[in-house]
């Protein structure tokens, strides 16, 4: 038995529909230069995770089997006990990458679940706090300070927008500049970014890459913080199209909140997109009969046996590394864009996609010299 209630406006034209219709997207078609930038992006992406990887889910000793021999460093003396890279497990082998709508990188951020004992520190969840919190970090004091002396702000007028500009180019250059106070009369109205306001709009031209489909959390974060696009790169059917629901039920609302476009890594062309769904198909079955993990739980101090096909098992084993190893190298063995002067047409600033590698080969040098899974900020 149901309780009757008015039918919520998205959900009018599925109602009576099959759920296909309404969990199913229909293809985004892309120009050839556009599936280029996408990649250009997925790559480095994945080099990031290549780069942080850790698949110590169950701890560096104990015995992964077949799963994770390329990972193993040796065995433990006297006890004959397995000890694999990676250290201390701090999270899955998850991360997202935001991007702005001119293509330049904003930042990127990693699962965190195991440093705070927690389920929902998702890679996406987490970048989007950031997101807003980092908007905060770049309002200068002297648009926030009506004493403020005008010679420092006049000093610093011309670095802080710049900073700025540089994180945030989007959504700081959409806004109205009206200057707070009437205090700097030397500082031109332009060149001074307002306080935090219209929060509501500040990720609308933002794209987020993410390495695992994104639940409900995550989709949901994403949906209120008004995300233009995300861009997986494998499917978690766990899900159960979430992010495809909530795309067509904001949408059908014509007010509010929209959920972000859903683009799939195969279309435009991520074979590693097919690699990892087919991969972890074959985990899932195969582990059954050949243990994930056979060790002791760091917790209970029992003897333990893992064979559930999870998925973030999976993005522990060799086969997941090679995955993001080969992405990494496509992306340094790129000489030079196929597109190389191709860029949005309506974006005046837009990076070219010759200078969208360049920036994801600087960003992933720069990534590589952090020890760790996260730009080093404040907040
Ligand atoms: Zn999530």
């Amino acid at each position: 038995m149901t309780i009757d209630r008015p039918v919520p406006p998205g959900l009018q034209r599925y109602w009576n529909s099959p759920v296909a219709q309404f969990a199913q997207m229909e293809c985004n078609d892309f120009e050839p230069w556009e599936k280029e930038r996408h990649s250009i992006f997925s790559e480095l992406l994945f080099g990031l995770i290549y780069d942080k990887w850790n698949g110590n889910k169950y701890g560096p000793l104990g015995d992964y089997g077949n799963w994770r021999s390329g990972q193993l460093i040796g065995k433990c003396d006297g006890e004959g006990v397995s000890i694999y890279e990676g250290g201390t497990y701090l999270g899955h082998n998850i991360a997202a990458l935001a991007v702005d709508r001119e293509g330049r990188v904003i930042d990127f951020d990693f699962n965190h679940n195991a440093v705070f004992d927690s389920t929902v520190e998702h890679a996406e969840s987490r970048l989007v706090r950031r997101l807003f919190a980092l908007n905060q970090i770049y309002d200068p004091w002297y648009a926030l300070e009506r004493e403020a002396p005008a010679l420092r702000a006049e000093i610093l007028h011309a670095e802080r927008p710049r900073q700025r500009r540089s994180v945030f180019a989007t959504a700081a250059s959409d806004r109205s500049v009206p200057l707070r106070t009437g205090s700097y009369p030397m500082i031109q109205n332009d060149a001074v970014p307002q306080a935090p306001q219209e929060y509501s709009t500040l990720l609308k031209d933002v794209t987020i890459y993410t390495s695992l489909e994104s639940c409900a959390q995550c989709s949901g974060i994403m949906c209120l913080a008004s995300v233009k696009d995300v861009v997986y790169l494998q499917w978690d059917q766990g899900q159960f199209l979430i992010g495809n629901m909530m795309r067509k039920a904001t949408a059908g609302q014509g007010a509010g909140f929209v959920s972000p476009r859903p683009i799939r890594g195969d279309e435009f062309g991520f074979q590693y997109f097919n690699d990892l769904n087919r991969l972890s198909e074959e985990f899932s079955r195969n582990v059954k009969y050949e243990p994930f993990y056979e060790g002791v739980d760091r917790i209970t101090g029992q003897d333990i046996r893992i064979t559930s096909g999870s998925v973030t098992s999976f993005l522990c084993t060799d086969e997941a590394r090679n995955v993001f190893s080969r992405a990494h190298a496509d992306l340094m063995n790129r000489s030079h864009a196929e597109f190389p002067d191709a860029k949005p047409a309506d974006v005046p600033n837009a990076f070219t996609n010759e200078q969208v590698l360049i920036q994801a080969r600087d960003y992933l040098s720069w990534v590589k010299m952090l020890n760790n899974r996260g730009a080093a900020h404040r907040v």
